[in-house]
């Protein structure tokens, strides 16, 4: 059972430079072969080599490029690849986060936990070297750590390890900001899963919403968020979008 989840973090911008810092005040150990060097503050950062790893809360950043607070395990492969190791349901949250405003009806957060969560349980050897997946909308869009009171956090907590079943299998689950309103039928998944063509009201309503986009598979985002308002439970989103599952415990 997958407990931990790897993502391989900033490999787009092809780092040469990496940072860490302490978040907050902190004091933060890392640990560099077999050296260790404890820093304290914002304002002490190290550049991190091949071999380095870390626990805990810091920033980590690509200087001049991105930067970005974390919570969890961080271990620097060959390439200045940054392997941060979160737990299944922190992955989640931080997941949940990237993808959706707070603002989002409790509902539709969650039935966006379960997905996600879906989408890691169901790929256990990741998708890219060292069982990872990467920070980008090609795997899962993440952003960094989140309050354990923001509502992506409770979204995840109140679905604790839940997934989408799909006969025997856990869904590797699709989603995307807005469908058509008029899905194609018949798109298989790699999974086996067949996408049935599903009405959406909100993107018959939207048109304008839905071009340019990259696939139009499973849960809507849009759509979910306009079910949830109108008093839907996560089940009864997820059952509208993913037709044939079914929500299960891991
Ligand atoms: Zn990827
Ligand atoms: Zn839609």
């Amino acid at each position: 059972m997958l407990r931990e989840v790897v993502i391989s973090v900033f490999g787009l911008f092809h780092p040469t430079e990496l940072d860490i810092a302490p978040a907050d005040h902190r004091l933060l150990e890392v640990t560099c072969g077999s050296t260790r060097k404890q820093l304290e503050g914002k304002a002490r950062k190290l550049s991190l080599k091949v071999g380095c790893h870390v626990s805990g809360t810091f920033t980590l950043s690509v200087p001049g490029r991105i930067e970005r607070t974390f919570t969890g395990h961080l271990r620097v492969e060959p390439g200045l690849t940054a392997l941060l190791t979160l737990d299944l349901e922190s992955a989640v949250a931080a997941t949940v986060a990237a993808e959706l405003p707070s603002t989002t009806p409790a509902a539709a957060l969650e039935a966006q936990a379960i997905a996600v969560r879906s989408y890691f349980a169901s790929l256990p050897a990741g998708r890219h070297a060292y069982r990872a997946f990467c920070d980008t909308t090609h795997c899962q869009h993440i952003r960094g750590a989140i309050a354990s009171d923001h509502p992506a956090a409770r979204a995840t907590k109140a679905t604790q390890g839940l997934v989408l079943q799909y006969q025997s299998k856990i869904l590797t689950a699709m989603y995307s900001a807005a469908c058509t309103g008029s899905r194609q039928a018949g798109v298989a998944n790699a999974d086996g899963y067949v996408y049935a063509a599903v009405p959406c009201n909100y993107c018959q309503r939207h048109p304008g919403n839905t071009k340019r986009l990259a696939h139009r598979k499973g849960l809507c985002q849009a759509g979910a968020a306009d079910l949830a308002r109108t008093g839907k439970t996560a089940e009864e989103i997820l059952r509208h979008y993913y037709p044939g599952t079914r929500v299960t415990s891991l």
